[in-house]
């Protein structure tokens, strides 16, 4: 990651930014160097700095309600401060000579990436396939592929290189290699004893996120997945006997992941499974047809998917993971990937006899995550799908 992040600030590559599930292959196949905003939002989480970022932005008039990505991000280029610089000698954010988005995922990156598109006075292009879909029809790929190819015009003259669709194909390639090896990690813990939590998963995505299309997100993951087929092989699991399995729904709690992966642990239970660590896997790459299958695969992602396909999804995971229990997190900065709104964790339950927990928290701002609270109704859920499982 510190080679990745350094790549941006050498000088020998224009620089454009993107959107996490964005069309990266084509950018990079104009030898784009690529820095993802959201990966350095969940930074910002991680490392707890978000709190004195976020009032840089509410200052600027951006909501406190709103996703806390963009408001902790904004705040910490208004405040000159980030791990970027603090953790990885960087001058802080890479300056873009392009930014790319995609409101696959939400209408939010639209405002956050044209903040910065003023600032740093640089074109930026958005990509606005249909919303909240179904089942995809190829109309709707047309339309996005559409879209997509109005990028090559503006991506030529930022690079001065001509559109080479033999590149597209092989960083289509090279993405679909790294994403299918990505997908047999999380899978590895379908074994009973899970060699990877969700939470050891919020780590070792990171490559898939910002590296995909390179050989070494490839190499990266080839040797994780070894490692874990491993462990697996030996009945090796990240807890020495798991009494109870848990999926995780929503948005990581990016300050929280060591003292949630402590709770659940200490408590006999097993996090094996999430929506989120899964929404990098784009198994409908296919480097021979590189604009249909990049399409669809990005219009495809759970976020972007109606309740129905939703439900679905959740509940074949459900079956592949063997769950005992679900814990949707109710993030009060992201309501395009919280689904506890509307009643989908009662209808879920309804039809796949899957327990619900909702918990209420958010991604950056910890100001929304009541710890003590929390504890109480994870240990309580816990406790219940135990006694559940005693009483067959
Ligand atoms: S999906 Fe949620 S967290 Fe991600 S950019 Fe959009 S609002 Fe923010």
């Amino acid at each position: 990651m510190g080679d990745y992040f350094h790549s941006l600030e050498r000088g020998n590559r224009k620089v454009a930014w993107c959107t996490s599930v964005g069309p990266a292959e084509l950018l990079r196949s104009f030898g784009f160097e690529v820095f993802f905003p959201e990966n350095h939002g969940a930074l910002l989480g991680a490392t707890r700095t978000a709190m004195d970022y976020i009032p840089e932005a509410i200052q600027r008039g951006y909501s406190g309600h709103v996703c806390s990505y963009t408001t902790a991000d904004i705040g910490s280029y208004l405040k000159k401060e980030s791990p970027l610089k603090s953790h990885y000698g960087m001058s802080g954010h890479p300056k873009p000579d392009l930014i790319a988005y995609n409101t696959n995922q939400c209408r939010e990156v639209q405002d956050w990436f044209q903040f910065f598109a003023d600032e740093f006075e640089c074109p930026i292009v958005g990509i606005t396939p249909p919303r909240h879909v179904d089942e995809v029809s190829q109309d709707e790929i047309d339309l996005v592929v559409k879209q997509f190819k109005n990028m090559i015009p503006v991506c030529e003259k930022v690079t001065g290189k001509k559109f080479d669709e033999s590149e597209f194909k092989e960083t289509v390639r090279l993405s679909k290699e790294a994403t299918l090896l990505w997908q047999k990690v999380l899978k590895t813990s379908t074994a009973m004893n899970a060699p990877l939590s969700f939470f050891d998963g919020t780590i070792h995505m990171g490559p898939i996120v910002v590296l995909r299309g390179t050989q070494v997100a490839k190499d990266y993951y080839t040797q994780l997945l070894a490692e874990l087929e491993e462990n697996v092989k030996s009945n090796i699991g990240f807890l020495p006997e798991a009494r109870t399995r848990i999926f995780w729904e929503g948005m990581p709690i990016w300050g929280k992941l060591r003292m949630l992966s402590d709770l659940f642990t200490g408590n006999g239970t097993a996090v094996v499974a999430s929506t989120y660590c899964s929404s990098w896997v784009f198994d409908k790459f296919d480097e021979n047809d590189p604009w249909n299958s990049t399409a669809r695969a990005y219009t495809e992602i759970f976020i972007n998917r109606s309740e129905k396909a939703k439900m679905k999804m959740l509940a074949d995971w459900f079956k592949e993971f063997s769950i005992d229990g679900v814990v949707f997190h109710d993030s009060k900065t992201c309501f395009n990937n919280s689904n506890a709104k509307f009643g989908m964790p009662q209808r879920l339950q309804q039809i796949t006899g899957v327990p619900s927990l909702v918990i209420e928290g958010d991604l950056c701002d910890l100001r929304f995550f009541s710890e003590g609270q929390s504890i109480t109704k994870i240990e309580t859920f816990i406790e219940q799908l135990e006694e559940m499982k005693i009483n067959g």
